[in-house]
């Protein structure tokens, strides 16, 4: 390494792949900066991922609560305290900041607090002075997007203030139909809100398989939530203490609060990115190839601000790869191929590998195994709910291409699944597996009968 430069490399953002990149660094001995403007843990460990599964957990207790009755317990009125979780959310939050500034510290990263700016292929600047690298790394993520409709900008909140406010709304617009949006919805649901989930197309989840999408639609409106398909805020204004908000279809609904969960933007603004030359895509990310690297050859970016699969696991991938390519003498890639995702909705939604669609551009034929049915435990708790489950099989080799679920655990489920789909496990591999009864998962290896199109 040379000492031409203060560091090997500059790292700007502490988030998930930031954070992963610089430490891994450190370890193979260079002299690393990372510069965070906000807390460490970034996106997912302060306002994303951890905070949001945390109150998926406590809203799902609303629904086993209404299970109860059928297993025999009686339960007086439960009530909720609010502020009660999200103080103890905080708590689990410092926690987790705490965590992620001792990795940096253990494996020998310098922290910088302050906002980073590109100046030059190999500096940065910082809290007013300038920084050398040979290697710049940005990992800024991403940021939500609120689209200019009158009075939206202004009210609406988003999933960041969604986490931190201080009264449960009593009512609650989410305008929106990505994860964010249904998982919101949720989670509002869970704890009692009374829920209307407004969005532009036919149904939510643009980009899962659409036999999932319509099951989860169904799903949601059974679980009380009010689908407003095919509709758009056309204007938010204050009414009394309440905001009133205009949809598309003419309605004027009153609600205390609308969340906005329209989208993220790759975090670029203000970070010299143009007048060092660096090549951005039409949707303003970063553009790299492969190799996390830019068209500068000393700039790097990974994660979400290059917009390729926004989410964590993705971003440390790509953060150990680059670091292991750059620094450990180890030349490797993120494999961004049959990555599994999960949406935290109630029911969940799981998926690894090709939608039912993207299978038949590629593939052509297609087996296509589905089962429909009532979970066990709705068989006394009287909850009116089905699981859904999908495989989908490219006929002329047999491998599997897809694999779906709706249905509680589905995200527990996925992730074993997305190793067999990643080893191209083909269907007689499911076939010659003996299921762990009773369970939903089961059901995966014992689908025989191909669906009849
Ligand atoms: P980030 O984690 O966003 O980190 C970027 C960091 O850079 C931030 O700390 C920011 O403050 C800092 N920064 C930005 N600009 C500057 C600057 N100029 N100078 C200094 N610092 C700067 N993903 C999942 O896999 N599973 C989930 O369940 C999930 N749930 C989510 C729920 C919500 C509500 C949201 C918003 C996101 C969720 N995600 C989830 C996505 C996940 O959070 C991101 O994919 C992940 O955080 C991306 O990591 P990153 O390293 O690219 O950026």
């Amino acid at each position: 390494m040379t000492a031409r430069y203060d560091y090997d490399l500059i790292v700007i953002g502490a988030g998930s792949g930031g954070v992963r990149a610089g430490r891994i660094a450190a370890g193979y001995g260079a002299r690393v900066a990372v510069i965070e403007e906000d807390r460490p843990g970034g996106t997912c460990v302060i306002r994303g991922c951890v905070p949001k599964k945390l109150f998926v957990y406590g809203a799902s207790v609303g629904a086993d609560l209404e299970d109860a009755a059928g297993f025999g317990w009686s339960i007086e009125k439960a009530t909720h305290d609010w502020p009660a979780l999200v103080s103890a959310k905080n708590k689990e939050l410092d926690r987790l900041e705490g965590i992620y500034r001792k990795l940096l510290a253990s494996a020998g990263a310098e922290l910088i607090a302050g906002r980073g700016k590109i100046t030059g292929p190999h500096q940065v600047s910082v809290n007013g002075r300038e920084i050398s690298g040979e290697t710049v790394l940005v990992a800024t993520g991403g940021w939500p997007h609120i689209p200019d409709i009158p009075g939206l900008r202004k009210y609406a909140i988003t999933s960041t203030q969604a986490l931190d406010l201080n009264s449960m709304p009593d009512n609650i617009i989410v305008y929106g139909s990505g994860y964010i949006a249904v998982e919101f919805s949720s989670i509002f649901s869970g704890f009692g809100s009374k829920v209307h989930l407004v969005y532009r197309g036919d149904l939510p989840l643009r980009g899962f398989d659409d036999d999932v999408r319509q099951h989860l639609a169904e799903a949601l409106a059974s679980r009380g939530i009010h689908i407003h398909h095919s509709t758009t805020v056309t204007a938010v204004r204050p009414d009394e203490k309440q905001l009133a908000v205009e949809l598309s279809d003419g309605q004027i609904i009153l609600t205390d609060q609308i969340l906005a969960a329209t989208g993220r933007v790759p975090n670029t603004q203000g970070l010299g990115l143009e007048k060092a030359g660096v090549e951005m895509t039409d949707r303003g990310a970063i553009s790299v190839d492969e190799n996390s690297q830019t068209n500068i050859a000393s700039i790097f970016a990974i994660g979400d601000v290059t917009d390729r699969i926004n989410l964590t696991p993705v971003a440390i991938a790509e953060g150990h790869a680059f670091a292991d390519t750059l620094f450990g003498q180890k030349q490797r890639r993120a494999n961004h191929k049959n990555v599994a995702s999960a949406v935290f909705s109630q029911p969940p939604v799981a998926s690894v590998g090709l939608t039912e669609e993207e299978a038949r551009r590629e593939y052509g034929v297609l087996d296509v195994y589905e089962s429909r049915f009532k979970p066990m435990k709705n068989t006394l708790s009287g909850r009116d709910e089905r699981t859904y489950m999908k495989l989908i099989i490219a006929s002329s080799s047999q491998k599997i291409t897809g694999i779906h679920m709706v249905g509680p655990d589905s995200a527990e489920i996925m992730q074993g699944l997305a190793i067999a789909v990643n080893m191209g496990a083909k269907k007689e591999d499911f076939d010659a597996v003996i299921g762990i009864h009773p369970t939903a998962a089961e059901e995966f290896v014992t689908m025989r009968a191909k669906r009849q199109d």
